[in-house]
């Protein structure tokens, strides 16, 4: 009896020494505010449209075998599936993590019944005073933005419908592509005048030099129409963009931290899914590594700020992507798609810094936005 005693008391004392081992090693210094109770002031959601796992590896091959997402230590899935297609679109996706709610897919922040609006993050976070921005290599009016500040039934043939609403959002940053929606407008409105008298800086060009001590407001739409990729190829219609999203980040941060209430900043790699639809495995890899160093911006922010959650995902995977073969050092990689279009496949989330722990396990894309709401103390409701 008395050994029996002593080996049980034994295996509890080893079943619990190995069980806090695996709950993290005590000298990582983001642990403590990791925790899911901890109320972050500021949330970074950078969302890499149509990246699945397959385009996360052929990144991380190229990139030397090492992708800044590794630094998150917590790790979720979620189900991507709109309301009404079991292979969601990217304004039925926007829509889940903008909103919380399913939608059918092409509609922007409505419900598929009666086209009601469902209210959004950011204007949640508007109406509490945060400061608010979003940064895209799409145009701002493409659909995973627009699900973000406007609401309306279909997303094609939506673009100054949309331009328009972002004038009454109050966005604080605005960078993507669009400009046309702006300025050349069939009803003749001017909306970057309209944004100037509103109090936007709107820059004609953005370089890392650029000042923003005395910009509360900015607004930088960089392309008239959607941009070019970062990397040109042979044959492309639209210049290369170069590094804007990286530096957008970099800016949109610097613009929005001053507000003392906090922020909410939206980051899109929007042309990961453009690569998928190609099959175009260059392009998915390029626009992956562009993604990884806005994700960087990001989480070097969160260290230095010590409030900040940082929440990269997707809102679905694009082309049935496949590495086959390939070298170890990731310069060639033989690669095969199963679709130009979406596919079901549950997508990675990863979370970083304050409250990121709430983001781990399986669940539905809606649920990113109630974490959020959370994450923000759910004050956001009231
Ligand atoms: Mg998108
Ligand atoms: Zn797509």
């Amino acid at each position: 009896m008395k050994q029996s005693l002593t080996f049980l008391l034994v295996s509890l004392v080893v079943f619990f020494s190995c069980k806090e081992n695996t709950l993290g090693a005590p000298e990582d210094l983001n642990e403590s505010q990791e925790n899911s109770n901890s109320t972050p002031k500021n949330i970074i959601l950078l969302i890499g449209d149509g990246m699945g796992i397959s385009q996360i590896t052929a990144g991380m091959y190229r990139n030397g075998n090492k992708l800044e997402l590794e630094r998150c230590n917590t790790i979720g899935l979620i189900k991507t599936n709109s309301k009404k297609e079991l292979i969601t679109d990217s304004s039925a996706g926007a829509t889940a993590f903008a909103t919380g709610k399913k939608t059918r897919n092409g509609m922007i922040s409505q419900a598929m019944e009666d086209s009601t609006n469902y209210k959004t993050f950011v204007e949640y976070a508007e109406e509490n005073k945060k400061a608010t921005g979003i940064v895209v290599t799409s145009t701002v009016t493409h659909a995973t933005p627009a699900c973000f500040y406007a609401h309306y039934p279909r997303r094609y043939d939506a673009n100054e419908a949309i331009s328009e609403q972002f004038v009454n959002s109050g966005v604080d940053v605005l960078i993507g592509g669009g400009k046309k929606y702006f300025e050349t407008r069939k009803d003749g409105r001017n909306l970057l005048q309209e944004l100037t008298e509103k109090g936007y800086t709107i820059p004609d060009t953005l370089t890392s030099n650029f000042d923003t001590k005395e910009i509360f407001k900015l607004a930088y739409l960089y392309s008239p129409t959607q941009p070019g990729k970062r990397v040109f190829s042979e044959g492309d219609e639209a210049p290369s963009r170069g590094p804007i999203l990286p530096l957008a980040t970099q800016k949109a941060i610097d613009v929005l931290k001053k507000d003392t209430n906090g922020f909410f900043l939206l980051v899109e790699g929007s042309q990961i899914d453009w690569g998928g639809h190609n099959n175009d495995s260059e392009y998915i890899i390029n626009e992956m590594l562009d993604f990884n160093e806005s994700i960087k911006i990001a989480l070097d922010y969160a260290d230095q700020n010590g409030e900040t959650l940082v929440i990269i995902t997707a809102d679905h995977e694009t082309g049935g992507y496949a590495i086959i073969e390939g070298e170890l050092d990731g310069s060639s990689l033989t690669v095969g798609f199963s679709t130009k279009h979406h596919s079901a496949s549950m997508i990675p989330v990863f979370a970083y810094g304050k409250g990121a722990k709430n983001f781990s396990g399986i669940y539905d894309n809606t649920q990113i936005f109630y974490k959020m709401m959370e994450a923000f103390g759910n004050d956001l409701t009231k």
